[in-house]
């Protein structure tokens, strides 16, 4: 049986899926599983497609105290338990920098390029590379591919492309590059079979989830997104403020005598729905609650949704069609309806049966924007891509952009 292993590693957990490669390139899924717990209550779970559960259980936490540990327990189950030897590993590489607007082959050369990476997203790049490094240390011969959630957004012009700073940074890297591409780009080519219409035409896709971002589509490709430099900016998220004046940092710096170890982690893990709300950062909990600051939360977050949706149709000089993705967007039709009112302007309106059901097209008969529901599929993206580098050779190891 060919497979293909899809990896998505971060600080405290190690995400993995199976796919099964079947005739003509299509993929099945297999295998949904997670080491969680990394240095503190190690679990390896894991299920089957259907959600029938194949192992789930407790090591100590000396057996996985870091991410390679993590890769190997979950690599020695797959290859002695389920017999699964992939073909090659696809990996979710939070920043390709301003290299790569592909995914790639990976070899030493890529992991030393992508390690200059790491002082632009310190929470994700090091943990994103860390199974890599491992896999070619262990495993040589089994390929990778490297795949970056900020190249699908390379296509952007030069004016989304820069903040309004010396040049000099610019060409060391500080650029607004975009993030949630892999999710983005999943849409991008599901958008033909859904809505061929209005494939090609002015989209505005909002991924919405415990991160989230929103991204400005012309041709099926980005021109514009919310997200800059870091995964902190544009839309309020779980625990991340969204847009925020940096003086705000300033102040953080120079009045409150923050460090900078300090200011980061407030910044990633005490803000967004979770500092503003003071009540959880997870919006299934905001919506239930009856807490005036939850309510600020859940509103702030369709209003700021509203106010970027404004931002991107001008970018876009009108908008075609609108698309909900990721865990709210796919799950809450109180948030849509909320978004949807907020975009009343644009002639927006739901069907209020639909948006409930969680259909495909939820926008009421009359609305002057289709609004259309799609879930995202990161992991079959990367599974996509890895078997798409494996089919087409190694020649494309050196086709990535060269830093200016
Ligand atoms: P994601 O990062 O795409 O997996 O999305 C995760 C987030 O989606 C969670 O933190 C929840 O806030 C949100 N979510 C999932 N299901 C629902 C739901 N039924 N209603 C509201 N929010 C939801």
């Amino acid at each position: 049986m060919d497979t293909i292993l899809v990896v998505n590693a971060g600080s405290s957990s190690v995400k993995f899926q199976v796919f099964v490669v079947e005739g003509e390139g299509r993929l099945l899924r297999m295998i949904k599983g997670q080491v969680e717990g990394i240095g503190s209550r190690p679990r390896l779970r894991a299920n089957g497609a259907g959600g029938d559960p194949m192992a789930d259980r407790a090591y100590p936490i000396e057996a996985i105290p870091d991410v390679p540990a993590a890769m190997s327990v979950a690599g020695e189950w797959l290859r002695s338990e389920v017999r699964v030897n992939p073909l090659a590993v696809g990996h979710r590489v939070v920043h390709g920098g301003p290299d790569y607007e592909r995914p790639v082959l990976v070899d030493h050369g890529v992991v030393s390029r992508l390690e200059r990476f790491v002082a632009l997203a310190p929470l994700h790049q090091p943990h994103n590379l860390a199974p890599i490094r491992s896999i070619l240390a262990n495993f040589p011969t089994v390929p990778q591919v490297a795949c970056f959630d900020t190249a699908f957004h390379r296509t952007h012009g030069p004016l989304a492309d820069h903040y309004a700073i010396p040049h000099q940074l610019h060409a060391e890297g500080v650029r607004r590059y975009g993030f949630h591409g892999l999710s983005y780009e999943y849409i991008s080519r599901s958008l033909p079979q859904i809505a061929p219409d209005i494939a090609k035409r002015r989209v505005i896709v909002a991924h919405l989830g415990s991160g989230a971002s929103m991204c400005a589509m012309k041709d099926g490709l980005s021109v514009e997104s919310t997200m800059g430099f870091t995964a902190l900016d544009g839309l309020p998220m779980g625990t991340r403020p969204g847009q925020l004046d940096p003086g705000v940092v300033l102040y953080l710096i120079s009045e409150k005598g923050m460090a900078a170890a300090k200011v980061q982690e407030f910044l990633y893990r005490d803000c967004g729905l979770k500092g503003l709300s003071g009540v959880s950062n997870d919006m299934r909990e905001l919506e239930a609650s009856t807490d005036p600051q939850a309510r600020l939360a859940v509103d702030y977050f369709a209003y700021r949704v509203g106010l970027n949706a404004g931002m991107l149709a001008a970018a876009l000089q009108g908008l075609d069609a609108f698309v909900f993705t990721a865990g709210i967007g796919e799950n809450s039709s109180g948030i849509r309806a909320r978004v949807a009112e907020q975009l009343r302007w644009l002639g927006v309106t739901l069907d209020e049966a639909e948006n409930a059901r969680h259909s495909s097209l939820i926008s009421g008969k009359n609305s002057l924007i289709p609004v259309y529901v799609i879930p995202t599929d990161e992991e079959l993206m990367i599974a996509q891509h890895t078997l798409s580098l494996l089919m087409n050779g190694h020649s494309r190891n050196t086709r990535h952009k060269r830093v200016s």
